[in-house]
């Protein structure tokens, strides 16, 4: 049986977090016409139909051409490894497309760790900070929020964890920590992640 640990249930953002950050935000801003400083899928879901469906597309092009490249933050897999090996569960919670996150995950080499129904993107649930996706899997593990941990490198995967009543772990390689009201934990290295899981 596993070790007494801090958090049971560990819920990482995906891009940035456990991949090194790829995406050109503005970059993608301006692709589809969107105002520079604006959330991008709430300002798709704002437009018109059929140019919503017109600039998804063309987001989802974008983001597979990202995927394919993405690489592994250090110490991604030995801290994963780690916690699997201290019985933890895992998951993804993701503003990204689900079948974009299985590509990103395959070319990180960290798919072993997420079966597909523990990556969660938005497909499945209101994008982060909405506590949706969360509270589907703690629902799904029968967890209680006070065991789990949600870990991102922006403000979303922060309030999430705070609308959802989960621990908060924000991770910053630059050591920049914007939101220490929403920070529960901050982290510049994954490889952290093994000391705040041990009692
Ligand atoms: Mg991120």
């Amino acid at each position: 049986m596993s070790k007494a640990v801090r958090y049971r249930h560990w819920i990482f953002d995906m891009d940035g977090t456990l991949t090194v950050a790829a995406h050109d935000f503005d970059a993608i801003r301006k692709e589809l016409n969107i105002a520079i400083g604006t959330p991008i899928l709430e300002a798709i879901n704002s437009m018109p139909p059929a140019l919503a469906k017109q600039t998804n597309e063309k987001l989802h092009q974008l983001e597979l051409d990202i995927a394919a490249q993405s690489v592994a933050q250090p110490d991604a897999e030995a801290m994963l490894a780690n916690l699997e090996a201290q019985g933890c569960q895992l998951a993804i919670l993701t503003r990204n497309a689900e079948d974009i996150a299985q590509v990103t995950l395959e070319a990180a080499g960290l798919s072993r760790f997420f079966p597909q129904d523990l990556v969660i993107g938005r497909e499945k649930c209101l994008p982060k900070p909405d506590p949706q996706g969360l509270q589907h899997l703690l629902t799904g593990w029968q967890a209680s929020a006070q065991h789990a941990v949600m870990v991102g490198d922006y403000v979303f995967d922060l309030q999430a964890g705070r609308n959802a009543g989960t621990a908060t772990v924000h991770f910053s390689p630059a050591n920049e920590f914007h939101w220490p009201e929403l920070s529960d934990h901050c982290i510049n290295t994954l490889a952290e992640i093994t000391e705040i899981n041990q009692h």
